[in-house]
């Protein structure tokens, strides 16, 4: 009996999963976002992650050896990828960043304007000219926690990685060494002038070995038997892979040169099937095991950040929803290769001396297929039928419609000396007669009435989304289950209802306690709490609040 609890003991010791941290700053932040990871992809699929060893797993082991925040939400309602990319390491909500969308309606140039788009600057990884490469984080109106390490620190590297570009550059911050993404046409990883005039040479080494070639015609099937995915494979409402007919495994990365004659996919470019299958988050982890060794991140005596935004579970999870096999096998492999990634950082820095902070920039809704309720509109009927209808009293007052924002023409709308307040009700009031439509806030009550939107939730997430030079006119809310949709088939996100808004944040390293945590938390408190962690001096004005339930 001794024996035998003495062996327990010895294989409790043996096997304890619990990380030793270091007490010194974190030599390494890795700051990592899972485009569209809904919170609830960590529960579902658990069961399937590796176990937490001590030295290796994937999310278990951020969740085993870290804070796991489980009720954490977005407090804004426009839940869209740059919007979320730029809260992580911001703090601030879009009413004082700016980044508002993807696209947001420009009136001074009567057109969208791109997040990251930047005419000032030039690619660099590719031909000059080449727009992919003319982004920057210019349209960012605030700095972010890597832009206050840099401030502290100069000697401190800040590198950011996705595929999307918003992904790379939006995290990384306005003082950011460089971000780099990758470019579809060309199939390399690229960056612009405004962080530097070449690529780094352990960077045109990494693009000289052409992994995403090697990709192409590669196929794609389950990493389980198929009894362990949820759902059948080919549910209502799921769209298709580039060059595929059916939304059934096994799956194959397009290669186009195959077709070079079709005329249906002559505007896509020959790495464009990549991002939506695991082979892009192996891409994305691959590099950035390249940067920390290139740039020797983590191993220099002051604390880097490095952050990676997975952007293949959002491509997969558009086409096919979260609950397909396609989105589940991704996020299953997806755990195996961070298991991948942080072993390299075990050898590399030791896992024990960095700091990692896993979120998603937003959630996604149900399939509308799938789900009772669900409803798929279409924005140019839509906005046929809005224009008609507001036609009746005040003709040619609609100018744009965008993240359900109505923007008004101001100039028809002074000349015709109608008023303002009034026009803009009648806008809301007409939107709410149309399918879908369930609500609407208007622009004088998100400037004027902002304290008694204070008491309305939805009010205040729409609220946090409103900046007034870039937002439009009247909002128009959704029905849950419902959205805008460019395709008849898939999903999205960008609304305040808790699909979309409810995301993991995992907290792992030094001076974090271990443990669940239930209580309310948000994505704007993830920066200041890392301020905290890292003894920043550098003063920003963060809208989140530290997370003090988290730190030993
Ligand atoms: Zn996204």
């Amino acid at each position: 009996m001794k024996g035998l609890s003495i062996t327990l003991l010895l294989l409790h010791f043996f096997f304890l999963p619990q990380q030793q941290f270091s007490q010194e700053k974190p030599k390494l932040v890795v700051g990592i976002v899972i485009d569209q990871l809904r919170y609830d992809y960590l529960t579902r699929l658990e069961k399937h992650f590796l176990p937490a060893k001590k030295n290796s797993g994937g999310f278990n082991r951020l969740i085993k050896n870290g804070a796991n925040l489980t009720e954490a939400h977005y407090t804004f309602s426009n839940t869209l990828t740059a919007v979320g990319h730029q809260t992580f390491l911001s703090g601030v909500n879009p009413s004082r960043s700016g980044i508002i969308a993807n696209d947001w309606y420009a009136r001074e140039i009567k057109r969208e304007m791109y997040c990251v788009s930047d005419s000032t600057v030039q690619a660099v990884g590719i031909a000059p000219e080449k727009s992919a490469g003319k982004m920057s984080p210019k349209n960012a109106l605030v700095e972010n926690l890597c832009d206050a390490l840099k401030r502290d620190s100069p000697t401190s590297k800040v590198i950011g990685i996705a595929l999307k570009d918003r992904g790379a550059i939006l995290p990384a911050g306005k003082r950011a060494d460089a971000a780099y993404w990758f470019d579809t046409e060309s199939g390399n990883w690229i960056t612009s002038t405004y962080y530097r005039a070449t690529l780094p040479d352990w960077l045109n080494q990494f693009n000289g070995k052409k992994l995403p070639e090697s990709y192409l015609g590669k196929s794609w099937t389950r990493l389980l038997p198929e009894k362990n995915y949820t759902n059948i494979d080919n549910a209502p409402g799921e769209g298709t892979l580039l060059g595929e007919s059916e939304p059934v495994f096994p799956h194959k990365v397009f290669d186009l040169r195959t077709a070079a004659d079709n005329p249906l996919f002559k505007r896509n470019k020959l790495y464009d099937p990549i991002p939506a299958t695991p082979f892009g988050s192996e891409l994305t982890l691959e590099l950035a095991k390249a940067a920390i060794q290139g740039e020797a991140l983590g191993q220099r005596g002051v604390t880097d950040i490095l952050t990676v935004s997975i952007s293949t579970v959002d491509y997969c999870g558009h086409i096919f929803g979260y609950e397909s096999h396609e989105a589940q096998d991704l996020v299953i492999r997806l755990d195996r290769q961070l298991d991948d990634f942080f072993k390299f950082i075990d050898k590399k820095i030791g896992f024990e001396n960095c700091l990692f902070v896993l979120t998603a920039d937003h959630g996604v809704a149900p399939i509308p297929e799938q789900t009772v309720g669900g409803l798929r509109l279409y924005e140019k009927p839509f906005l046929d039928s809005l224009k008609a209808a507001v036609d009746t009293l005040y003709p040619n007052v609609i100018e744009a419609f965008t993240n359900s924002e109505v923007y008004l023409n101001q100039k028809e709308i002074a000349e015709k000396k109608y008023e303002l307040g009034e026009v803009e009700k009648f806008v809301g009031l007409m939107g709410m007669h149309l399918n879908g439509i369930v609500d609407y806030y208007t622009r004088q009550e998100l400037l004027y009435l902002k304290e008694v939107l204070e008491f309305d939730s939805v009010g205040t997430m729409v609220l946090n989304s409103f900046h007034p030079a870039r937002s439009g006119d009247v909002k128009l809310v959704l029905k849950e289950n419902a959205f805008f949709s460019y395709r008849q088939t898939g999903t999205t996100h960008g609304t305040h209802y808790r699909y979309d808004t409810h995301v993991p944040i995992l907290f792992c390293g030094k001076g974090i306690r271990r443990g669940t945590f239930s209580q309310k938390s948000a994505v704007i408190d993830i920066a200041p709490t890392l301020h905290k962690l890292l003894g920043l001096n550098a003063p920003l004005r963060y809208d989140g609040r530290i997370l003090t339930e988290i730190l030993r």
